[in-house]
């Protein structure tokens, strides 16, 4: 049985609030503060309230488990990080968005923006023959990056979560043969997460050492990238990288569709860019010294979050998709007083829902009005509301609505456990 975390909105301190936030003008920020999920501490920095939090963690777990089903294997590396594995790289000097800064003792560091160059030396120290290869690695954790705008929400932070693969390989044919498999897994994430009908592969600049990266850039008003899509191939191009007229990099079409869009993951063959640096090798078959080939594979957890807000909300708030809602249900009892027969009610429905593993946020409070909570469950976006209320209970019943539908109905009390588990949503 899955362990569903109960709710009670009464020992919830978060509050709703009606007002918009000041100096937030991003949709993702301004819905996810006032409905409790986020708070904003300053630019691009964002705590995660327990209701956020738990979207968070949902994301990401979707996430290490298409990680994992494709090899990955989970580890968490330093966030701080010296100064020389820059230089080593050349990137001390030219990675603009790196937090630089100086230890007690005047030893530099930088703040992890990306980790090619902490996993680099740290996969050579455990490899040494062809028959270690290939392998790949992978963390969820906390970047920071000194982003020039970060006026996006969640979309853009100066300090935000991300999940980077990195694969070892022991030439080109098989980092490409593992390219294709992650490139699979991250349209997995995008269906699980509900972004896959609008999430593109895009063919974007590939720098030096391939001629692209492939982006995965979901489309909506609030993205920052404008993509040139192909709707037969189901293909875009990123318009960064076109310096005359854009085609379809598969069939060549010029007629493409213009949109703006969010790169929510990104794929990268980085080869020998990082393993040449640090001069990571191993020995073949015959004993001769050869270059690791790597890929990395980036991808934000909290940008996701921001970008489904962005995708799933109607007038009235957030419409989650069930895979990533805080919770599953939410419970509202419409009643003044403790004893009032809806409250008993619907403590004990509360505490069947939970006994049945059906993740439920309760709202519990007396001194609150209907109304109120009514446009506090709709802001807040569970995908199933219920209601007990006196009215209800003269049905032996409770009333059940979905927040993406505007009809409710009502469902015998002994009847909702089973009606909830047979519901795919
Ligand atoms: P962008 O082009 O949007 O600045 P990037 O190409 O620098 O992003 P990567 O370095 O490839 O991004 O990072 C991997 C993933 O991490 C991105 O695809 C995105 O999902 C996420 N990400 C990157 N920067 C941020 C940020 N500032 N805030 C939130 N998520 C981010
Ligand atoms: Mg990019």
């Amino acid at each position: 049985m899955r362990f569903a975390m109960p709710m009670r909105q009464s020992q919830l301190f978060t509050k709703v609030s009606r007002e918009l936030p000041k100096d937030e003008t991003s949709l993702n920020a301004q819905i996810l503060i006032r409905a409790g999920f986020i708070d904003k501490l300053a630019a691009g920095i964002y705590t995660y309230l327990p209701l956020g939090l738990r979207v968070l963690n949902k994301i990401s777990n979707i996430i290490r488990e298409e990680m994992e089903a494709i090899g990955g294997v989970e580890l968490l590396m330093p966030g701080l990080t010296p100064k020389d594995v820059w230089e080593t790289t050349g990137r001390w000097a030219t990675f603009d968005a790196l937090f630089r800064l100086q230890s007690a003792d005047e030893r530099e560091y930088a703040l992890g923006a990306t980790h090619e160059e902490v996993v680099t030396p740290l996969a050579k120290k455990h490899t040494f023959s062809y028959k270690e290869l290939p392998f790949a690695v992978y963390q969820i954790q906390t970047k920071f990056r000194n982003e020039l705008r970060a006026k996006a929400g969640l979309i853009r932070g100066r300090e935000f979560l991300m999940k980077d693969l990195y694969s070892f390989h022991a030439d080109e044919d098989d980092l490409n043969r593992y390219y294709k498999i992650a490139q699979k897994a991250y349209f997995r994430v995008f269906e699980r997460v509900g972004l896959l009908d609008r999430t593109y592969l895009t063919f974007a600049s590939g720098g030096a050492f391939s001629k692209y990266s492939h982006e995965f850039q979901t489309v909506t008003e609030a993205g920052e990238d404008l993509i040139y899509i192909c709707d037969d191939c189901q293909l875009a191009i990123n318009s960064e990288i076109i310096a005359d007229q854009p085609s379809c990099p598969s069939c060549e079409k010029t007629e493409l569709r213009q949109a703006k869009a969010v790169e929510v993951g990104n794929i990268f063959k980085l080869r020998s860019r990082f393993s040449d640096a640090f001069d990571f090798r191993y020995a073949d078959e015959q004993g001769e010294k050869k270059i690791v080939e790597m890929g990395c594979y980036g991808m934000g957890p909290s940008r996701i979050m921001g970008t489904a807000v962005e995708v799933h909300h109607d007038e009235r708030g957030i419409v989650w998709p069930a895979s990533i809602a805080p919770f599953r249900v939410h419970l509202l009892a419409l009643a003044q007083k403790e004893n009032d027969k809806a409250v008993l009610a619907a403590n004990q429905l509360y505490v069947e829902l939970v006994n049945a593993g059906i993740e439920t946020l309760y709202d519990d409070r007396l001194e609150t009005r209907a109304g109120e909570k009514f446009a506090e469950a709709d802001l807040i976006g569970c995908p199933i509301r219920l209601v007990v209320s006196d009215k209800t209970l003269k049905e032996k019943s409770v009333e059940m609505k979905k927040r993406g539908e505007a009809a409710a109905e009502l469902v015998r009390m002994d009847k909702i456990i089973g009606t909830l588990k047979s519901l795919n949503q």
